[in-house]
């Protein structure tokens, strides 16, 4: 019987989507090699919601914990990202694996930056608000520079 490939979700700016708030990918050739026997699955919820170009948003800490917040006028966008994020994991709940771009208020599992109300920077190992949901969905997740590091190992 022939064995089913395993579904990995990606950022789709990492297999070279030019779906970033400027215009421009983050396209990872190493990346890319490493996943050449499963099926992925891409995904990118700024472009969905908000389109590219798109003002940047940042990660800030309130009492409702860490809210996406555009730069433009300071809108919060968390639902919008989350309901794009459910509706995701719904449509593909196959998928056994999350492997989201560093650093991003979206996709970083544990690489992202939160602010406080000020300006000032709390803390840079946050997820961001769709890699919160794969968490939440009990997908395994993992930052893309980690997951090249852990397969690159040659021990
Ligand atoms: S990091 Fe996530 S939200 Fe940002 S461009 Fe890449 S896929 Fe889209």
């Amino acid at each position: 019987m022939m064995q089913q490939r395993k579904k990995v979700a990606v950022s789709a700016c990492l297999l070279g989507n030019p779906c970033r708030y400027d215009g421009t990918d983050r396209k990872n050739d190493t990346l890319l090699s490493l996943l050449k026997d499963v099926d992925i699955v891409a995904f990118c919820p700024e472009d969905h919601c908000f389109g590219t170009p798109r003002p940047t948003i940042d990660l800030v800490e309130t009492e409702a914990g860490a809210r996406a917040i555009s730069s433009r006028q300071g809108q919060d966008v968390t639902f919008a990202i989350e309901g794009y994020a459910d509706a995701f994991f719904k449509a593909h709940q196959d998928i056994t694996l999350f492997i989201g771009k560093d650093r991003s208020p979206s996709c970083g599992v544990c690489s992202a930056s939160v602010w406080d109300a000020q300006g000032d920077l709390l803390r840079i190992d946050a997820p961001g608000i769709m890699a919160k949901k794969a968490i939440e969905h009990g997908i395994e997740a993992i930052d893309a520079e980690a997951f090249v590091k852990e397969k690159s190992r040659c021990d």
